[in-house]
């Protein structure tokens, strides 16, 4: 048997249905439904104090639902305690036992569960392996990166099958690059593993990078889940469209089902909006440097411009003042003070009202 054998396990279906958490004087949760699929890997993304903790540690029971129902495999768990609702957790702070070595820290939980010395070391070995920590067995954990440490609290959290792991903010206190290489490499396993995960984040690049869906939170609701390209290219509202990426926030004015920006008509994504003022919220992406001659660009000056590495990022000024940001392809070079001429790609946009 190895870990990773598809017939040694299966994939729990979760859902959290209408679920209700309130601390005094607030409600950190205002009725939550979310469902995860055997094997999907969800993210919920939001702003500080959004109720996305507060949302995992109810699933995980480490928290009481004041209303709802949490299903794991279809069976409401509301009753059941954290060590029988069959789940493993990653937190962002490092949680190894010190005094035990990487082995015994991978082993814990099996040994509560009573299995053999023999089988504890195979399992454990397997799981230090498939993280990529199998030479660094017999370390402790001060002796470990705070990468290093991750990875051995996320192979604590999986040596004993639980039906569905739980990630709070897992990668928040590593550096830039090695959170990159976790956060591919916790996808990576958790593909391998099929095992049903939900990851809170509050970084919308790691939860769109990893994801099958995000759902997106806002005092203690979810305003939108969906597929990562969903979310980006079809918010709902303002919020999800200001959170999720970039977006230029551009004065604008909905007329006759259509937004008028800079002069020019766009396709609204909420062809609902009401007739008014409202910032339009334009990705970078969708405004572009103009051909001469065409009849919808507009004059702008060029305030700064950086240099990405893959792309270049331009902020422009228009003559009513109001301001956006370009991304375009690094061999352009606009200076600052140069007049430009600069068009909308015409893709539908979201709006917010004043
Ligand atoms: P962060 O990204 O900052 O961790 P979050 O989205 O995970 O935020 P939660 O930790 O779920 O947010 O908190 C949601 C709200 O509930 C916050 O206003 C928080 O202060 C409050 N809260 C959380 N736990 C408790 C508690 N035990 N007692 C009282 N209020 C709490």
């Amino acid at each position: 048997m190895t870990l990773a054998d598809p017939a040694t396990r299966t994939s729990a279906p979760v859902a959290l249905v209408d679920v209700v958490k309130r601390f005094p004087g607030l409600t950190a949760l205002d009725g939550v439904s979310l469902e995860l699929a055997p094997g999907e890997f969800v993210a919920l993304l939001g702003p500080s104090g959004c109720g996305k903790t507060t949302a995992l540690r109810v699933l995980a029971g480490l928290e009481s639902a004041d209303d709802g129902h949490i299903l794991i495999d279809d069976r409401d768990v509301v009753d059941v305690p954290t060590n029988k609702r069959d789940i493993g957790m990653v937190f962002q702070s490092y949680s190894l036992f010190p005094h035990l070595t990487v082995a015994e820290n991978v082993e814990f939980g099996l040994r509560m569960r009573g299995v053999p010395a023999a089988e504890r070391r195979q399992r454990a070995g397997a799981m230090l392996d498939m993280v990529g920590l199998d030479h660094h067995a017999e370390r402790f954990a001060h002796q470990l990166s705070g990468g290093q440490q991750q990875r051995v609290a996320l192979a604590r959290a999986l040596v004993t099958q639980p039906r569905v792991l739980l990630l709070d903010e897992p990668l928040s206190a590593l550096d830039a690059k090695v959170r990159v290489g976790l956060r591919d490499e916790i996808r990576r396993i958790q593909t391998e593993l099929g095992i049903t995960t939900l990851f809170v984040t509050h970084d919308q690049e790691e939860a769109l990078a990893v994801s099958d869906r995000v759902a997106v939170m806002r005092t203690g609701r979810i305003e939108q889940i969906g597929t990562p390209e969903a979310l980006y290219s079809r918010p709902v509202n303002d919020f999800v469209a200001d959170f999720v990426g970039l977006s230029n926030r551009m004065p604008a004015e909905v007329i006759g089902g259509v937004v008028v920006i800079e002069g020019q008509r766009v396709p609204l994504i909420d062809t609902d909006a009401h007739a008014g003022p409202v910032h339009a919220l334009v990705r970078p992406e969708d405004i572009v440097f103009a051909t001469d001659g065409d009849a919808h660009a507009r004059s702008a000056v060029v305030v700064t411009t950086s240099f990405l590495g893959s792309l270049r990022r331009t902020r422009v000024r228009f003559s009513d003042g109001a301001e956006a940001t370009l991304q375009h392809e690094v061999g352009h070079t606009p200076n600052p003070g140069d007049t430009v001429r600069v068009r909308l790609t015409g893709r539908p946009v979201a709006v917010s009202r004043l």
